[in-house]
């Protein structure tokens, strides 16, 4: 399938940074260089930051997601905010299983499974993080980590679920460490990834889904990373602050 059918996303993750005033700064910056977007261009803010930013989107092409969701409908799960709450705050997507949530708050492949399901069923768009560490990359297992979290974190999914989660391939050692995956590297483990869903849901299903490669994408570098065949855009941490990178990412994603 032709890589330009399927929907390449450039996603910034702004974890826990900008205070209200400053996301409505920096996506007013954004907003010009997202006009002519040729992907889907989102920005992952944090919770308190929903409301500020899904007013500064209005009339534009750019999304906000959230960065994290409970599979719960409601109840005592206190810190916890809901797939239902996150559409009532007007968010389209939501970053499920990032390597700082399974390293810092005890996600596990089981988790995200439930909180992937739980966003799909709401109507929200889930990116799915997946990526091995620096020792499993180093023992030459990360085919085999990569696989099994596909498995697990997808298991029980109808091919038309697999089909709306867009996937993050985020090898953790190259996560805010600088360090970048190589294309090669990046395109190698996005298209691993889409041949285990083409086992498990048939070609279709893989060649429809998009998958993102994240890890220390910047402005510099992203457009060897977008163009791989199987890499559909970028999952954006540090570079996805400035707005004139983030610009940048989005103009290498955009080029057909
Ligand atoms: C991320 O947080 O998903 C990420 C890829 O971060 P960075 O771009 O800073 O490595």
């Amino acid at each position: 399938m032709n890589k330009n059918l399927r929907k390449a996303v450039i996603a910034g993750n702004w974890k826990m940074n900008k205070t209200r005033p400053e996301t409505l700064a920096l996506i007013n910056e954004i907003k010009p260089l997202a006009a002519d977007a040729g992907c889907e261009v989102v920005v992952c803010v944090p919770f308190t930051n929903l409301e500020t930013a899904v007013g500064a989107v209005k009339g534009t092409n750019i999304k906000v997601g959230a960065q994290n969701v409970h599979f719960e409908k409601s109840g005592a799960f206190t810190g916890e905010i809901s797939a239902d709450m996150l559409v009532e705050a007007g968010v389209d997507y939501v970053i499920i299983g990032h390597s700082e949530r399974r390293r810092y708050f005890g996600e596990t492949d089981e988790t995200v499974n439930k909180r992937v399901k739980a966003a799909l069923q709401a109507g929200l768009i889930p990116i799915m993080c997946v990526g091995e560490l620096l020792w499993e990359r180093e023992a030459d297992i990360t085919q085999e980590v990569v696989a099994r979290q596909i498995k697990l974190d997808m298991a029980g999914f109808s091919s038309a679920e697999v089909k709306k989660t867009v996937i993050a391939y985020e090898p953790v050692w190259a996560i805010g460490t600088g360090k970048t995956a190589t294309s090669e590297q990046a395109g190698e483990a996005c298209g691993l990834i889409r041949s285990v869903i083409a086992k498990l849901h048939g070609k279709d299903t893989a060649n429809a889904v998009t998958i993102q490669y994240g890890g220390s994408m910047n402005a510099q570098n992203a457009a060897e990373l977008v163009a791989m065949p199987d890499v559909d855009g970028g999952l954006i941490g540090g570079a996805s602050l400035k707005s004139a990178d983030f610009g940048e990412i989005i103009k290498a994603a955009s080029v057909k």
